[in-house]
């Protein structure tokens, strides 16, 4: 069982006692919150987020001291476990460099970190296509999150390191060729331990978030923790009409008579209508999620719709802009029947001199507060600017990083601005002594704003636009 987190997974961070605080639906990267300065940030990764199940290992018992929450005592074992980790590793790298160094120099820039991509004010990201869409959507499985498994991982690293330690130190004793060889193989492997370890630290901020923000707020999460079984639910459902479906194929040879079909129709009649229920719970359940925003203006000429979206950018590069603004245009338009339905965009630009008037200016490059950036705003119209970690919403703003951005990405982005949630739930499991397990599941792999790679802009996303649009009127 692995879910294995793609460039298109997203994470809603919430915190504590502040609702909404901010979206991060990042393309490729683990977002987390940076608890103790209260202030976001956000770790990035160029590894994938690794979400496995956590079945067959052994938790570990964490002293208990009465005041401090379980789950904060168990991730402070788990921080500690994993600090000892990231000091072995460190030795482990410095004795491989000077192996490499005086065996094998051209290995070096394999093992060698990469430089971080710099974010700052006015940094834009790549906007890329997006993937090759999948041949069937994925299956809606919930990712688990909890300290026994990011400890598991953590011993499981160690042990890995154990190897690579112990065959390093095999390699100076072999014959020169050989040693090329060992070497070679030590520094990829390196790589892969690094990556490893950046996924654990993922998880570990992953953790103190979520774990943090159920603590403060156990009912939201238990009825979110409802909704998150009924997508499980809903989805077997779905898989033993396929599984029946299959069979009644299978036994007729590729072609169903009337007559099994009849009764393939009756027998899963139960299952489908008990599937369309579990559905509209859902996505009724989804838009409680909805906020409406005041800038938004529906149009409508006969059977075309157009919603408008007035934004402010303070982006000098105006290429990007319009790049920027095509891809979301371009991934908000649907033709469905008789109806035309699109998005546009239309931006003001206003110098940063204009926002800051006597405040201090930003410098380009400048790593700044983004909040207090956005209170420069004016308030009545969605804002796209820069200066972000990594791309993410924060109410009408959509923020940018440095990091390459895919079309649909950015589309999901746009989705928040016009009031759209993120549609997956999180809800959680109390382990007890051990924290809390997080328990995620997209709720619906075709739609955009549960899967950017897999997912499109649907009819209901528009007609739900229009609809609050018409009850305002
Ligand atoms: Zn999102």
């Amino acid at each position: 069982m692995l879910a294995r987190f793609r460039p298109t997974e997203l994470f809603r961070v919430n915190i504590l006692a502040v609702e909404e605080l901010a979206r991060y639906c990042t393309g490729y990267f683990m977002a987390a919150l940076n608890l103790a300065s209260a202030t976001l940030a956000v770790f990035l990764s160029s590894a994938c987020f690794v979400a496995l199940n956590p079945s067959g290992f052994e938790a570990r018992q964490a002293p208990g001291a009465p005041h401090v929450p379980v789950h904060v005592q168990r991730g402070d074992a788990v921080q500690e476990h994993y600090d000892d980790y990231t000091k072995r590793l460190h030795a482990y790298y410095e004795s491989l460099v000077d192996a490499l160094q005086s065996g094998a120099p051209e290995l070096l820039p394999i093992v060698e970190p990469p430089n971080p991509l710099q974010h700052g004010y006015q940094i834009l990201p790549n906007i890329v296509a997006d993937p090759e869409p999948l041949a069937r959507p994925p299956r809606g499985r919930s990712a688990q999150y909890s300290w026994p498994w990011t400890d598991h991982l953590i011993d499981r690293a160690a042990s890995e390191l154990g190897r690579s330690a112990r065959a390093l130190k095999r390699a100076s004793s072999l014959e020169p060729k050989m040693r090329q060889m060992a070497y070679q193989q030590l520094a990829v492997r390196y790589r892969q331990i690094h990556e490893q370890q950046q996924n654990i630290d993922a998880h570990i901020q992953y953790n103190q978030l979520w774990q943090g923000a159920i603590a403060a707020n156990r009912s939201k999460y238990e009825s979110e923790s409802v909704l998150h079984d009924r997508v499980l639910k809903h989805q077997e459902v779905l898989e033993v009409f396929n599984a029946r479906y299959a069979t009644a194929l299978t036994s007729a040879h590729g072609t169903i008579s009337q007559v099994v079909m009849t009764s393939l129709n009756e027998f899963s009649s139960g299952l489908i209508e008990r599937k369309n229920r579990l559905a509209r719970e859902i996505d009724a359940a989804k838009d409680l999620f909805y906020a409406t925003p005041g800038y938004v203006r529906v149009e409508q000429q006969i059977s075309n719709w157009i919603i408008h979206v007035p934004f402010y950018t303070d982006i000098q590069d105006d290429a990007f802009v319009q790049s920027a603004k095509r891809a979301m245009e371009d991934t908000w338009h649907l033709r469905s029947g008789e109806d035309d339905f699109r998005v546009q965009l239309h931006f003001s630009y206003v110098s940063p001199e204009h926002l800051y008037g006597t405040d201090k200016t930003p410098q380009n490059g400048e790593r700044m507060n983004i909040r207090t950036h956005l209170d420069h705003f004016p308030a009545d119209r969605a804002i796209l600017t820069t200066g972000a970690r990594t791309t993410h919403v924060d109410g009408r703003a959509i923020i940018l990083g440095p990091h390459d951005i895919a079309r649909g990405v950015l589309a999901h982005e746009l989705g928040h601005v016009l009031g759209f949630r993120d549609a997956y739930f999180r809800g959680y499991k109390d382990l007890a002594e051990d924290g809390f397990q997080v328990l995620e599941i997209v709720a619906d792999s075709n739609d955009i704003m549960g899967a950017p790679a897999t997912g499109a802009v649907l009819r209901r996303h528009f007609e739900k636009l229009i609809s609050v649009r018409r009850g305002q009127q």
